[in-house]
């Protein structure tokens, strides 16, 4: 499936019809997840709006879902899209990671990849391949069709960068289990990381998702860069150590924060931006768990009634809960299965109904981000959630659930100091507390929000031309060179 704006078929990469050059073009292959074909998806968009790039997203069968859709669709003419072909993967076990999932679905669709490559060699100027984080091994597929350059895109930060470089030597050095580590995870210029905290799928060395993980660490240092959305002031230690060129490690270039454009009213009206209309400014929190988060039953419960506790005005993107453990339910599409109203305490919508707005399975996010009355963020630490809240000044509340959230959490909380992290035991009266603190400046909010503030600041500089992340990104760029393929 194309989306019509397919790349040019014209030339085989030196020039049209006209004799004119053809732009360089560059495939990005997009593991599923709204979360990692958002910022790929960003970084296509300035390739072309400032590089004169045009680029092809290609995707994979798993994850045509109506949002996807929807998004592939409204992208520029530059930027067009393709799917792969579906893969087999009924036997894999049930219930097996996502992590998993996306690994052997990358892996299993390298024969297909290359005929797409192959494909787009001869008919565009195809300057470079992207991955991202766990599509490393489509680099096999790049390779076999002779494309130049080979990039790794990590859509989210250089702690987990960082780690993820490490893990086939930590695969040796910690021969337990992460979460029995009896002091905290200690990586060059990383905030130290409580063994529970470490990224998800590296908790249960059985499961294969471990060794998938083992297998990426290694099979990063193939690409010839590695392009990470995120920037120096957000964790100022790994930044340094990355930025140093290392034997045997790719090249590392932050070029974050790439976020999804605020369409604004272009997308129409909307319930939620309507009722934040009528809001004071900077008055009410947004709750919401990224693409796929669900919370259990028990928790869904005690939230609704700590945002109740907290007597602050909140706008709540509600999915229905996950019981079985299996936080990460509608990965690969966002839409509830069941009414996700039918979980809240009895009598809580119509108790909160002039302080509160409850919405089904999703909400505009950078609109709701932008908008003047939103004045704090709880959120999943999704790294594109902080990255947006941080582009819009928002201080978080920190309740992460999966993949490396809780990690992002640590790092936020502990680190930088951008957001109050909400206890474990998630009680109705310390969810109140967290926050009332990022709301009203009690405890420790006032200095996350002026952190928020001074990193808000920072990363429009780096985006502006002259900045740190326009700078790593030209100097990309500018390896590209006429005819070379
Ligand atoms: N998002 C949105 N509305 C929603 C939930 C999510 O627009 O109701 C967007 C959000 O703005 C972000 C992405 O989906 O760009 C979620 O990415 P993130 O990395 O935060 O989390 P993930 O979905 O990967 O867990």
């Amino acid at each position: 499936m194309e989306n019509g704006n397919g790349p040019s078929s014209c030339c085989n990469g030196n020039g049209n019809s006209n004799g004119a050059p053809s732009p360089p073009h560059v495939a990005m292959l997009v593991t599923p997840g709204m979360g990692h074909l958002i910022p790929l998806a960003e970084l296509a968009k300035l390739l072309a709006s400032r590089h004169g790039a045009t680029a092809t997203l290609v995707t994979f069968a798993s994850t045509a879902s109506a949002t996807q859709r929807a998004f592939l669709a409204s992208l520029p003419p530059a930027v067009s899209s393709l799917a792969l072909p579906p893969v087999d993967l009924s036997d894999l076990p049930r219930g097996a990671a996502i992590e998993t999932l996306m690994s052997e679905e990358c892996a299993r669709s390298v024969p297909a990849l290359t005929d797409i490559l192959l494909r787009l060699r001869r008919t565009t100027r195809l300057v470079a391949f992207v991955a991202d984080l766990f599509g490393a091994d489509s680099f096999d597929a790049a390779r076999a069709a002779g494309v130049a350059r080979r990039y790794l895109f990590f859509p989210t930060n250089l702690h987990v960068l960082t780690l993820i470089l490490h893990l086939p030597e930590l695969d040796v050095s910690v021969p337990g289990e992460f979460r029995d580590l009896a002091e905290p995870l200690r990586l060059p210029g990383c905030v130290p990381i409580p063994g529970p905290d470490v990224l998800m799928p590296l908790q249960d060395k059985s499961n294969p998702s471990y060794k998938w993980m083992v297998h990426h660490g290694a099979k990063y240092r193939e690409a010839d860069a590695i392009l990470v959305n995120s920037f120096d002031a957000v964790e100022p230690g790994p930044a340094k150590i990355l930025r140093q060129p290392a034997p045997g490690r790719p090249a590392v270039f932050p070029i974050g924060p790439l976020i999804q454009a605020d369409r604004g009213s272009s997308d129409g009206p909307c319930p939620c931006i309507e009722w934040l209309d009528r809001q004071p400014d900077r008055s009410v929190i947004f709750v919401s768990f990224g693409s796929g988060g669900a919370l259990p039953t028990e928790q869904m419960r005690e939230l609704a009634l700590g945002l109740e506790l907290s007597g602050q005005r909140f706008l709540w993107v509600v999915r229905s809960p996950s019981d079985e453990g299996a936080v990460n339910d509608n990965y690969y599409d966002a839409e509830s299965k069941k009414d996700p109203f039918a979980y809240l305490p009895e009598g809580f919508v119509e108790r909160t109904k002039d302080v509160g707005l409850v919405v089904p399975s999703w909400a505009p996010q950078i609109r709701v981000l932008a908008h003047r009355a939103t004045g704090g963020f709880l959120t999943h630490c999704g790294w594109n959630s902080v990255l947006e809240s941080l582009v819009y000044g928002v201080p978080m509340v920190a309740w992460p659930l999966y993949a490396e959230q809780r990690q992002n959490a640590v790092m936020l909380s502990e680190g930088v100091g951008a957001a109050i992290r909400v206890p474990e035991s998630k009680g109705r009266e310390k969810i109140a507390a967290a926050v009332r603190e990022v709301m009203e400046g009690e405890g420790k909010g006032a200095a996350v929000r002026a952190k928020v503030a001074e990193l808000q600041k920072a990363a429009a500089e780096g985006l502006r031309e002259g900045g740190a992340a326009a700078t790593a990104l030209a100097e990309v760029v500018g390896t590209w060179t006429c005819g070379e393929n």
